[in-house]
C-alpha cells in the first residue's frame, strides 16, 4: 500500500492573456500552496482498477461530483505511468480522500493527479520492480495532465507562465498569512469561466511577479484575478460572498482561480477564525487555512 498527498493552490495574482490558437490562454500567475491536501492511496488487489472517493471534511456533493471511471484524471495518470513501463494497468484499488473543494478553483483534481504520479511511481517500484522516476521526470510528465498539475506537484510559492505549467519557484512569503475559504454550494467549470472571460474581453496585461513581497498590505494591493468578473458573471452569488468576507474583516477578498471558492486574507489566525464563524452563521461553508511549502509527498 502506498499513499501520497498533494496540496491545494490559490492564485494570489492571476493575469490572463488572450485565447491562443491551441485553445488555451497564456497566463502569468502567482501560485501559493495551502495546507489543505488530497490523499491518494494505492492498494494491490487481484481485481481490475477500482476508484473509491471519500471525504471527512467536504459536503457530500463534492464526493458525488468526482467520476470513478476512466475519465478520472487519476485513472489517466495511472494508466500513462503503467503503460510507460509496459505494465498492464490492473490489480490496483485507488482511494482518493478529498479535502479540496471540487470544481472550486483550487486545483483539487490536479492535486489528485499529482499525488497519483508520486504514488504510482512508488507502487510500480515496489510491486513491479520498476526504476523510480525522479521528481524532475514526474514534474515533466505532470504537464500533460492539466495546467495546474505541475504546481500541485511542486507546491510552495511560484510564478506560473505558459498555461501555468512553466514554473519558477520563489522563496516562501516572509510574513504570516491566514486565509478564510468560503466554499460555494455550486462548482464552476474552468473552460466555461475562460469562455466568459473571452466574451467580456477585459485584458489587463502581465507584470513581473517574481519580486519579493514585503508585507501583508503590499500583498493585499498586489492581489488580482482576471477571471473574477467572468466567475461572478456566471455565478452572481459570489459577489455577496466577497462582500461578506470583507465585512467580516478580510484585508482583501478575492475569487480563487476560476472560482467559485472565495478567499479572504487575514493577518492572524484569531481574526480569520472569527470571520469564519461569521460566515458559518450566515449558512456558508467556510474554513481557515495557512500556506505550506511541501508540495506532493509520500505519506506512510
Ligand atoms: O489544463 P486544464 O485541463 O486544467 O484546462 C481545462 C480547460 O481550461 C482547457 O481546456 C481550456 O479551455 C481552459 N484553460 C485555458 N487556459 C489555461 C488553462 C486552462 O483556456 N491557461
Amino acid at each position: 500500500m502506498i499513499s501520497a498527498s498533494a496540496p491545494a493552490k490559490i492564485n494570489l495574482v492571476f493575469q490572463v492573456g488572450p485565447l491562443g490558437s491551441d485553445g488555451y490562454h497564456e497566463v502569468n500567475s502567482l501560485y501559493l500552496e495551502l495546507g489543505l491536501r488530497e490523499k491518494v492511496t494505492l492498494v494491490q488487489t487481484g481485481a481490475p482498477v477500482n476508484i473509491l472517493v471519500s471525504s471527512q471534511t467536504l459536503p457530500s456533493r463534492h464526493v458525488r461530483a468526482v467520476p470513478t471511471d476512466e475519465s478520472n484524471l487519476v485513472f489517466r495518470v495511472g494508466k500513462a505511468l503503467f503503460d510507460s513501463f509496459g505494465i498492464e494497468f490492473t490489480g490496483v484499488e485507488i482511494l482518493i480522500e478529498k479535502n479540496i473543494p471540487v470544481a472550486g478553483g483550487m486545483a483539487g483534481g490536479s492535486a489528485d493527479a499529482a499525488a497519483m504520479l508520486l504514488a504510482a511511481n512508488h507502487f510500480l517500484h515496489e510491486e513491479h520492480g520498476t526504476k523510480l522516476l525522479t521528481n524532475t521526470e514526474l514534474l515533466e510528465l505532470a504537464k500533460q495532465f492539466g495546467s495546474d498539475v505541475p504546481f500541485s506537484f511542486l507546491g510552495g510559492l511560484a510564478v506560473g507562465r505558459g498555461r501555468g505549467e512553466l514554473l519558477e519557484q520563489l522563496a516562501p512569503l516572509s510574513f504570516e498569512t491566514h486565509w478564510v475559504l468560503a466554499i460555494s454550494q455550486e462548482g464552476l467549470s474552468t473552460p466555461q469561466v475562460y469562455g466568459r472571460f473571452d466574451e467580456l474581453g477585459q485584458l489587463t496585461g502581465f507584470t513581473d511577479l517574481t519580486q519579493p513581497i514585503g508585507d501583508i498590505e503590499t500583498l493585499a494591493k498586489l492581489m488580482q484575478n482576471d477571471l473574477e468578473p467572468a466567475a461572478i458573471s456566471l455565478l452572481p452569488s459570489i459577489r455577496n460572498t466577497l462582500t461578506s468576507l470583507e465585512l467580516a474583516g478580510a484585508i482583501k477578498a478575492m475569487v480563487s482561480g476560476s472560482g467559485p471558492t472565495v478567499m479572504g486574507l487575514f493577518e492572524s489566525r484569531e481574526k480569520a477564525s472569527q470571520a469564519c464563524a461569521v460566515l458559518e452563521e450566515m449558512g456558508l461553508v467556510a474554513l481557515v487555512v495557512e500556506p505550506t511549502y511541501s508540495g506532493t509527498r509520500l505519506e506512510r
